[in-house]
């Protein structure tokens, strides 16, 4: 199946110049949707995972089909004020600004095998973030998988000695 037919390109969104791959399309379809968490998954399963840790927020539709789809639990990482209980920040730059994740402070137990996962590897910010708040828990990074890869923006740079997993790349 051609996963990249059932992917909607956006141009200028959310602003002029990017253009944006929109997954909802792919996960609309059954077939679709299927077909990606099997191919996201496939190089984790009987890999020891405890904890799929996916990003705000179509990491979070993706991440936890693959935690339950590779038997383990599912950690959401949020816009800063979202999570309820005690959690860690971690600030990181945007092309113009700074922007910051969160995660809860209790997700993850010293030593604990974590993969993340998000729809889109873009300049890999968002993912190197979530890689600082994964490791300040005191968890052991397995590596990061993403549906998207787009090869010009680099963002594998950012994650030098990570194992990072893509399906499909642009
Ligand atoms: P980055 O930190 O630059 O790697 O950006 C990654 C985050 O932004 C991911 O959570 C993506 O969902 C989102 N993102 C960045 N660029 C795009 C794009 N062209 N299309 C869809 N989502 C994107």
């Amino acid at each position: 199946m051609d996963l990249k037919e059932h992917i909607r390109h956006v141009p200028d969104f959310p602003k002029p110049g990017i253009l944006f791959y929109d997954i909802t399309t792919l996960l609309r379809h059954p077939l679709g949707l299927k077909t990606a968490i099997e191919r996201l998954a496939v190089p984790y399963v009987g890999a020891g995972i405890d904890a799929v840790v996916g990003i705000e927020s179509r990491g979070f539709i993706l991440g936890a089909a693959v935690a339950e789809r590779i038997g383990a639990g599912f950690i959401p990482v949020r816009k800063p004020g979202k999570l309820p209980a005690r959690a860690i920040k971690e600030v990181y730059d945007l092309e113009y600004g700074k922007d910051a994740l969160e995660i809860h402070a209790d997700a993850v137990e010293k030593g604990e095998r974590v993969l993340i996962v998000d729809d889109v590897l873009a300049t890999g910010g968002t993912a190197a973030a979530t890689v600082q708040l994964v490791r300040k828990l005191g968890g052991e990074l397995y590596g990061l998988a993403f549906l998207i890869e787009l090869i010009a923006l680099n963002g594998k740079s950012r994650l030098a000695g990570e194992r990072v997993h893509s399906v499909l790349q642009y």
